[in-house]
């Protein structure tokens, strides 16, 4: 039997998870989850995102590799003056920790279940996985994975997986719930 290639998973929630590790797994890969996501907060919806992502990796029989730390000081510094381009900062940030961590397990690729949110800015998102990818000597492994999505979301819902209602920092939860630019005027 041919060995399977093996790469690094970034994973940022078990939604996503469910969605990406299925199908890397079918392209031959061995897809080795990381959780390193300093962007969400408050502290109690960092732990339920992990707790999903560690349930998620023990159905799929897989370890996963997590920065176990709230980030929030580290994440607050880099993204803070960042003002309008924060997203691009936050995948850079991530992405090229991603990058780190392949490297320093001795994977030669690594990819984000970033890739597969309709959210997200996805040519950003990809922008910063080939930065990261060139700085550290590393492939990144692209692929439009948008149409997994609703596969993810079926899976989490199937294993009753928390899933979360905002994409991750205090300015995104704010974006979901605050008032609406035109709502809340007289
Ligand atoms: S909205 Fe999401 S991607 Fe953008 S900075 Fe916040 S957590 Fe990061």
């Amino acid at each position: 039997m041919a060995t399977r290639r093996g790469i690094l998973l970034h994973t940022c929630c078990a939604v996503c998870l469910e969605a990406v590790f299925p199908a890397i797994e079918a392209l031959g890969f061995s897809a080795r989850p990381f959780f390193y996501n300093p962007n969400i907060h408050p502290f109690r919806e960092f732990e339920k995102r992990l707790r999903a992502v560690e349930v998620a990796c023990d159905v799929h029989k897989v370890s996963l590799i997590a920065d176990r730390e709230y980030g929030l000081a580290t994440y607050l510094e880099r993204i803070a003056p960042a003002g309008d381009i924060r997203c691009l900062e936050c995948y850079a940030l991530r992405m090229d920790r991603a990058a780190r961590e392949a490297v320093s397990a001795g994977i030669e690729a690594f990819t984000t279940t970033l890739l597969v949110s309709g959210h997200q800015k996805h040519d950003d998102v990809a922008r910063a996985g080939r930065e990261a990818a060139e700085k550290h000597g590393i492939e990144f492994f692209y692929r439009d994975w948008r149409e997994l999505m609703s596969s993810g979301i079926e899976a989490a819902r199937k294993r009753s997986l928390y899933r979360q209602q905002y994409c991750g920092c205090i300015w995104s939860e704010y974006e979901r719930f605050g008032p609406k630019k035109d709502e809340g005027r007289g």
